[in-house]
């Protein structure tokens, strides 16, 4: 993964402004308060880069790229940030755009995401910068961050997509292909696959993989044992995966695009989805990660963790 200089530079700038007043579930916002961050106190971070609704007359409209929103998603990060906080009495990190899509894509590259406008330019830079602070604030407690990127799909077949950066064709090619190191090495999830003795396709679709843990609580879900390769149109993970998740830096986690009806749709459906999602991550995080989704490690020796880094060392050089 390359991280790029921009982002290191901001996150210089921010950590001094809020770092020492930061209190886990208290909102702090960048410029405007176009970009929200709730820090947490667990490894969990979740994004929502498409549910914003602040459409300011000083930043011009986007002419290139998607401009739809992904609908009820900042509620529905807020209703998994509130659950788990129930279960929990933690926090989850919670990074919220609430600018709409038409004003910033926050999940695209700098150029294509705001556009050339300046103040669309200086929230895409918070709204990373504040990822990678919660991300460096998880791993320096946890040894290790899960990043979530949540987003909403109006596909025909309403199930949830589970993105880790293959695509549906690379998915296709079957079991002993997707296991090979330099498969492994361009996945999210590439931290746990190379921290553990579990096959990287059981991780992505096994019986223990997130897929089917939403699965067995009646969410539709791919990949997974159902469905281990996603029919098309699939959404594989976007930009904030991509540039995030680095097994370097200890960050592993995934996109997870929802679909609408039966789960973004109603207060109800997204409460239901979220005890859900808070129930597989936890069975996953036991699994595979050796905590619980309330950050208390396992008693039993269970799958490596990795260990804090330093974070002069959480990066590569920009490339
Ligand atoms: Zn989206």
């Amino acid at each position: 993964m390359r991280p790029y200089p921009f982002i290191l530079l901001i996150a210089a700038l921010i950590s001094p402004l809020c770092g020492a007043d930061l209190v886990p579930g208290k909102s702090v916002f960048g410029e405007h308060h176009y970009i929200e961050y709730v820090p947490g106190d667990l490894p969990l971070i979740i994004a929502a880069p498409h549910g914003g609704y602040e459409v300011p007359a000083e930043i011009p409209s986007r002419k290139n790229g998607v401009t739809d929103s992904d609908a009820n998603t900042q509620e529905l990060a807020r209703t998994i940030a509130a659950v788990i906080h129930a279960q929990t009495g933690r926090h989850i990190h919670l990074i919220i755009c609430r600018l709409h899509r038409s004003k910033l894509d926050a999940n695209r590259e700098k150029t294509e995401a705001a556009g050339g406008e300046a103040l669309a330019e200086q929230a895409w830079k918070e709204h990373h910068a504040f990822i990678d602070q919660a991300c460096e604030t998880a791993v320096k407690t946890y040894g290790v961050a899960f990043l979530i990127d949540l987003h909403g799909h109006g596909h025909a077949d309403a199930r949830v997509e589970l993105g880790y950066l293959h695509s549906a064709p690379e998915l296709a090619e079957g079991d002993e292909a997707l296991n090979q190191s330099r498969i492994v090495a361009l996945s999210s999830l590439r931290l746990i696959a190379e921290q553990n003795n579990v096959r990287y396709t059981d991780l992505l679709r096994g019986p223990h993989s997130l897929g089917a843990l939403l699965e067995a609580q009646d969410f539709p879900a791919t990949p997974s044992p159902r469905m281990p390769v996603p029919t098309l149109p699939y959404f594989r993970g976007g930009y904030t995966i991509a540039q995030h998740c680095d097994a370097k830096r200890h960050i592993t986690g995934l996109q997870i695009e929802a679909n609408r009806p039966h789960l973004r749709d109603t207060p109800e459906h997204r409460q239901h989805f979220a005890h859900a999602l808070t129930s597989a991550l936890d069975f996953f995080f036991h699994l595979h990660i050796g905590f619980g989704i309330n950050g208390e490690r396992d008693q039993s020796p269970g799958p490596p963790v990795p260990d804090p880094v330093k974070p002069a060392e959480a990066k590569t050089p920009a490339q």
